[in-house]
């Protein structure tokens, strides 16, 4: 319960925005963009924001960033809150079911074609945080202090020969004037519909994104022996990483994958070089530096067991989403009020990452899951599918999905959590 009469303001224009909220999501699902290519996404979101009156609506910002300035008239104490949403979409075919699937194919992308599908759920984040910016435009004699709306391109990571995301947001001085005291930012995930997820520490892992390039000499196939073949080479780095664990803790985890081989060869060609692409997670930020000495040691000396030669290149690096104690204890009774107590839990890390964590980092503040598929939580707190329900689907999976009735969850969420750092009750204590 509340004593606050602004609450139920926002729950009251929650629900009046929630079928236009619906409609949004719906029409970015079928027409998803990838990332630094969100230029429509953009468009339909900046309009909104400039039939609300919001203060400033700021396009272009690294890529096709948006941010919208909302000062509010009651004063207050200087606080200003950044609420974000990622808009891009990913090279996953949409096979979620729904009549409002995407059948997109960017013909152009890098590295393309791909299907292209909002199988991170970006389409619902960017459609909450509009209707958070309806319900507080709706409330802005009532609001002491400043909203910050944020929609971040490029969240996935941008092509590699290209810049992007939260990073590139903060690099072009979004955030210079008013700077935030609070960011907050959300995803969606299998948890069960309604559920707000958090963890104190570390909810994702530190991400980097890895190139190592193996180069060979370029001869027929039927005589390798008067080339370099780097096939092989690049077989044994894959193999050599399964080792890569048994060099580390086992106690704090580490993932390295390669998602991605690309080799310049043909049946009758030795190729002149084989391209691994992947990524390293790390639970701690700390062991980060440790593993890419690691696999850069591997993948060279591996190379050179064969007698090619191995580049490998970090890119895109990415600090762990971490909310600290003080921050999660603030947030708890808003988050609490929105979703009820018994729908609010505690979550195991993951591996995932959310270049959030940039924006958290920079300004204090929180990050949090909702729940939106129909599962039940299990032992441990994990979720399981639910009896007779659609099942569970991960994130990046061409299944994910997203109930369309938890967004005004959403929404609701973003708008309390703002206006309460606002009016000062969310804040960590000193
Ligand atoms: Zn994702
Ligand atoms: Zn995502």
């Amino acid at each position: 319960m509340s004593d606050d009469p602004v609450h139920g303001e926002l729950d009251r224009l929650a629900g009046e925005a929630s079928a236009r909220v619906i409609a949004w999501r719906r029409h970015l699902h079928r027409h998803p963009e990838l990332s630094n290519r969100e230029a429509e996404t953009a468009r339909l979101v900046a309009d909104h924001l400039r039939s609300l009156g919001l203060d400033e609506v700021r396009t272009g910002v690294a890529g096709h960033g948006v941010v919208g300035v909302l000062r509010g008239a009651a004063g207050g104490d200087g606080r200003v809150v950044a609420l974000r949403a990622d808009t891009d979409a990913l090279p996953v075919r949409d096979l979620c079911g729904v009549d409002f699937a995407s059948t997109v194919v960017d013909e152009e992308y890098p590295g393309g074609p791909f299907p292209v599908s909002h199988a991170c759920g970006h389409d619902c984040h960017t459609a909450m945080l509009m209707g958070a910016a309806t319900v507080l435009a709706g409330v802005r004699d009532r609001l002491p202090g400043t909203v910050l709306f944020v929609f971040q391109p490029a969240e996935e990571g941008p092509p590699v020969t290209e810049t992007g995301g939260a990073l590139a947001m903060v690099d072009a001085g979004a955030f210079t004037d008013p700077v935030p005291t609070m960011a907050f930012g959300m995803h969606v995930t299998p948890h069960p519909k309604g559920y707000v997820g958090y963890r104190v520490g570390n909810q994702y892992g530190a991400s980097v994104l890895v190139r190592i390039t193996i180069t060979g000499e370029q001869v027929h196939g039927s005589t390798p022996w008067q080339g370099v073949d780097p096939m092989p080479a690049a077989g044994a780095v894959l193999t050599g990483i399964g080792q890569l664990y048994r060099q580390v803790s086992a106690f704090d985890p580490v993932t390295v994958t390669i998602g991605h081989v690309e080799d310049v060869g043909r049946f009758n060609i030795v190729g002149q070089t084989v391209t691994l692409w992947g990524t390293i997670r790390c639970a701690r930020e700390s062991d980060m530096d440790d593993v890419r000495q690691r696999l850069r040691r591997l993948a060279e000396h591996s190379a050179a067991a064969y007698g090619a030669t191995a580049e490998v290149r970090y890119l895109q690096p990415v600090p762990p989403v971490h909310n600290t104690g003080p921050w999660v204890a603030a947030g708890l009774p808003t988050f609490r009020r929105v979703v009820g107590a018994e729908r609010v839990t505690e979550t195991g890390q993951t591996l995932g990452y959310d270049d959030v964590s940039e924006f958290v980092r920079l300004f204090g503040g929180l990050y949090v899951i909702l729940g939106v598929q129909d599962t039940v939580l299990g032992p441990g707190g994990v979720p399981v599918p639910e009896e007779g329900g659609r099942g569970l689907a991960t994130n990046h999976n061409p299944h994910f999905y997203a109930d369309d009735d938890t967004l005004v969850t959403g929404v609701r969420l973003h708008a309390h959590v703002a206006y309460d750092h606002l009016r000062g009750t969310l804040l960590p204590a000193e």
